[in-house]
């Protein structure tokens, strides 16, 4: 059930970006849901309320996608209505495990994060660039799309994916070079957030700083309360056009009492962490130890499948594929996702640069959480923990962090 692991093609940078460079578009290009610090007071919804919300979000043109239950997972995909979402449904994570379970309750955001994420909207596993034809006196026609970009509202986003878009907002849009096809479907998305009142056992969002609650780069944050005699959710806005939507549907003023429910779903989610990583000196840390022995350990049980970097929502390497018809009429270009852990990666004229997969294992890691650092001015890594559930051999980031710390400090202490 995880995105694509078999199509991992060579990765043609050079010819990827001068298309961009030939389609550039303003850095001013407008990005949706910066929050502006909005000053109204939260509201409570009831749950059959919440499909008012939805209404409102189509009525303005949106496209809904959120969780929905697929194939033995929650994964994102359009939603027609609240009926879609995996209500009553949870599931169970660890180092390569993956289960969904049924809930005591009929919560509706009652779960983490699954395979997915945003990134497979905003920057499509695959995407025809552009096509062309042969026309009949010989000369050539590079044929339009025409296809418009859907506006996307995105409810039920996490924190740590809240967090893991404004990175990719930085990789795409950031640079001297925007991404049109990133920019476009980024452009007026309507994010409703949810909370974690729960965290699963591979989350680790609290190391670094981009959870459970949301706190920037939403329009609605919700938080759902569910207990025996309670089901509601606190909602608060972000953004102007968040609260022009809550003071549209039906709602009631937040009491204190709510703001506290709330307070504590947080806290327990928190609580609910397990999994931490010590990002102290943590640049350094990898740049210290680019001949660690944990390299070597790595590379014994990494299969380089590369799935840790198809569900990693901040990953953004991609390669792109010529394709002729077999009369030679008709070529088109397509962008795909790639993943450093192929061999053809990092092919340049005579070889692969990294052929042994502990120097991919290395390249990965250390750009997550070092070089991404000198790179884009961030971590890399949000702590959603999606590349440790779908490891299939349950390699944990954390452990490994955990690994390299200690055996640096082997080497200073001699
Ligand atoms: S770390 Fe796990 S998921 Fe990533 S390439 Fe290695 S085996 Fe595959
Ligand atoms: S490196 Fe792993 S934990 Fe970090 S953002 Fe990517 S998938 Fe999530």
């Amino acid at each position: 059930m995880v995105t694509r692991f078999n199509d991992l093609y060579h990765p043609f940078w050079l010819s990827e970006w001068l298309f961009l460079a030939f389609f550039n578009v303003p850095l001013a290009y407008m990005i949706s849901s910066e929050n502006i610090g909005s000053s109204s007071p939260a509201v409570c919804i009831a749950p059959p309320d919440l499909e008012s919300l939805f209404v409102y979000l189509r009525n303005q043109g949106y496209q809904l996608v959120g969780p929905t239950l697929q194939n033995g997972a929650i994964v994102y995909d359009e939603l027609e209505s609240t009926a879609d979402l995996p209500v009553g449904w949870t599931e169970e994570q660890a180092a390569g495990e993956y289960r969904l379970k049924r809930r005591s309750d009929e919560a509706f955001f009652g779960y983490n994060v699954g395979p997915h994420s945003w990134k497979k909207f905003l920057f499509p596993a695959h995407q025809k660039l552009w096509q062309g034809s042969k026309k009949s006196d010989g000369s050539f026609e590079t044929l339009e799309e025409n296809k418009p970009n859907p506006r996307y509202a995105f409810i039920g986003g996490r924190a740590c994916d809240l967090h893991a878009i404004q990175i990719q907002d930085k990789v795409f849009t950031g640079g001297t070079y925007q991404d049109t096809i990133y920019t476009a479907n980024r452009e007026d998305n309507f994010i409703v957030a949810v909370n974690c009142g729960q965290a699963a056992r591979t989350c680790f969002c609290t190391s670094m700083n981009t959870g459970p609650k949301a706190n920037t780069g939403f329009d609605i944050a919700l938080t759902e309360i569910i207990d025996d005699t309670n089901h509601y959710f606190v909602a608060e806005a972000g953004t102007g056009r968040g609260a022009d939507l809550l003071a549209e549907i039906p709602a009631r003023p937040a009491e204190p009492e709510d703001a506290q429910a709330a307070r504590a779903c947080t806290e327990k989610a928190i609580a609910d962490i397990e999994r931490f990583i010590d990002t102290t000196d943590i640049k350094d840390l990898f740049y210290r130890n680019y001949e660690s022995p944990q390299w070597n350990e790595l590379e014994k049980r990494c299969l380089a499948c590369g799935n840790c970097t198809m569900v990693c929502p901040t990953c953004f390497c991609s390669k792109v594929e010529d394709t002729t018809d077999l009369t030679g009429q008709h070529a088109e270009r397509w962008r795909s996702w790639d993943s450093c852990f192929t061999l053809d990666f990092s092919y340049v004229h005579g070889g692969s640069v990294r052929s042994s997969v502990k120097s991919r294992y290395r390249q990965w890691l250390t750009h997550k959480l070092a070089t991404w650092i000198d790179q884009f001015g961030s971590s890399g890594c949000v702590g959603c923990g999606r590349c440790i559930t779908w490891c299939p051999v349950g390699i944990d980031l954390t452990q490994e962090v955990a690994a390299i710390r200690n055996s640096d400090k082997e080497n200073i202490d001699g």
